[in-house]
């Protein structure tokens, strides 16, 4: 024989909202700012008991992403230090960077090895900007047409005066020491210049 629960008499005695946030933003590592929003969907409205009682917690995910038709590219960049462009094979138009299927026509590209020479399109000079620029150094940002190629890529010309950058500058890439499979994995010198100080 059952007895059927009775809470007509029960109090709501939800906690304290502030030491209930610092609480949980302590345990989980999370803002108090989002666990505040949390609390309210717990604790403004009483819930019937039998609603699923949610906790909020984080869940950290590591995963793997794709560069799918890119990848030659990456892969010539990291291991081998080398820029490869992708020439359409029905129009001839090359990319850098490159893409699988050309922009103009939609035919299939194939690989090129390029020299990575190549002139300063256009450019701008950064003098002010975030943490991944050196300290009080301004940085040429610059848009260089790559020989062999019809088309522009963005990377940085280092170079010891910047002011000095102009548009037809001939640059070339250099390869880091190390390097991780991204575009910064290269960077331009400009002919007759020294890179920037480190
Ligand atoms: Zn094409």
């Amino acid at each position: 024989m059952s007895k059927k629960l009775n809470t007509k008499d029960w109090i709501y005695n939800p906690p304290n909202r502030a030491k209930w946030v610092e609480t949980e933003s302590s345990r989980i590592g999370v803002s108090p700012s989002a666990l505040d929003k949390a609390f309210a969907e717990e604790f403004e409205k009483k819930h019937d008991l039998e609603e699923p009682f949610e906790v909020p917690d984080v869940m950290k995910v590591t995963y793997k992403y794709s560069y799918g038709g890119q990848s030659a590219f990456f892969r010539a960049l990291r291991d081998y230090g080398k820029l490869l462009g992708a020439t359409c094979t029905k129009c001839n138009f090359t990319y850098c960077p490159p893409r699988k299927n050309c922009s103009k026509c939609y035919g299939d590209t194939e690989w090129v090895e390029l020299l990575g020479t190549g002139k300063i399109e256009s450019f701008t000079t950064v003098y002010r900007g975030t943490s991944m620029l050196k300290k009080g150094q301004a940085v040429v940002c610059a848009y260089v047409k790559l020989d062999g190629t019809d088309f522009v890529t963005l990377s940085n010309v280092e170079m010891d005066d910047p002011s000095k950058a102009f548009v037809g500058m001939k640059v070339k890439a250099v390869f880091k020491d190390e390097r991780i499979g991204r575009v910064s994995d290269f960077y331009f010198t400009a002919e007759g210049f020294a890179p920037a100080k480190p």
